[in-house]
């Protein structure tokens, strides 16, 4: 078995099954990843300040502290992606009204290979969403210096990828600020959930569409905003979201 490199992305698998634990590691070892597995939530808050993963992969019952707890905790120090996994779909209308703070949800059982393309996604995604990316020509070689995005009291400075609302940061998971990042740069678009999805998630994601709503909420929570009166994730009904005006 050969050992994973020095650069190889490292995941850390949260579960307590020790059948299914063991299946997961061996799948991402042999696709390449370094991959630890700890059974319990303290043990995984543990391994994370000392492994720093680009990926928690976050079994969602676990004995003791649980996905959710440990979730919670987790943001507190790290913006790792955190894939979590349910035993059963009905648990992912629980999580949705929960401010988990997830990137993606896989519902057990599921095939190893699903669980590995949605980490490749999770992994594939974009770090930062220029101008450039999809207007040629505009603010290539300055991209590094763009100037903060403002909306209203909300800045969003996407190449140091910090929010601030009145000046005070706001303290964004991956996606949130991803989503952000994506209708700061496209102000006046009415944007799709599929369009979304494609720009902030992977185009090669397949799932249900309403995790958009989810990270919307999320994201609405944390800027003060009110849905039905929204100053900047507004909804455009029958379709998804736009920038609002701040
Ligand atoms: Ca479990």
């Amino acid at each position: 078995m050969p050992d994973a490199a020095p650069t190889a992305s490292r995941v850390l698998v949260v579960e307590d099954e020790p059948a299914l634990a063991e299946l997961v590691r061996s799948y991402l070892h042999h696709a390449g990843y370094a991959v630890r597995v700890v059974g319990t939530g303290p043990d995984a808050l543990e391994a994370a300040r000392v492994q720093e993963p680009d990926v928690v992969v976050l079994d969602l019952g676990l004995p003791g502290l649980d996905g959710i707890e440990v979730c919670r905790r987790l943001r507190t120090f790290s913006d790792c992606y955190v894939l979590m996994l349910t035993a059963r779909t009905d648990e992912l209308d629980t999580l949705i009204g929960l401010s988990v703070g997830a990137d993606d949800y896989v519902t057990k059982p599921f095939r190893p290979r699903e669980l590995l393309a949605r980490i490749q996604v999770l992994l594939r995604r974009p770090r930062e969403h220029g101008p450039d990316e999809r207007s040629p020509g505009e603010g290539d070689p300055a991209r590094a210096e763009e100037p903060a995005r403002v909306v209203g009291a909300l800045s969003v400075d996407v190449p140091g990828r910090q929010a601030k609302l009145d000046g005070r940061p706001v303290e964004l998971t991956r996606t949130e600020f991803d989503l952000l990042a994506a209708l700061t740069s496209r102000p006046g678009l009415a944007w799709s959930r599929r369009q979304l999805i494609d720009d902030v998630w992977d185009s090669a994601w397949v799932g249900d569409e309403h995790l958009v709503d989810v990270h919307v909420a999320h994201l609405r929570r944390k800027l003060g905003d009110d849905p039905a009166n929204a100053r900047y994730v507004v909804t455009v009904r029958g379709i998804g979201y736009r920038l609002g005006l701040g």
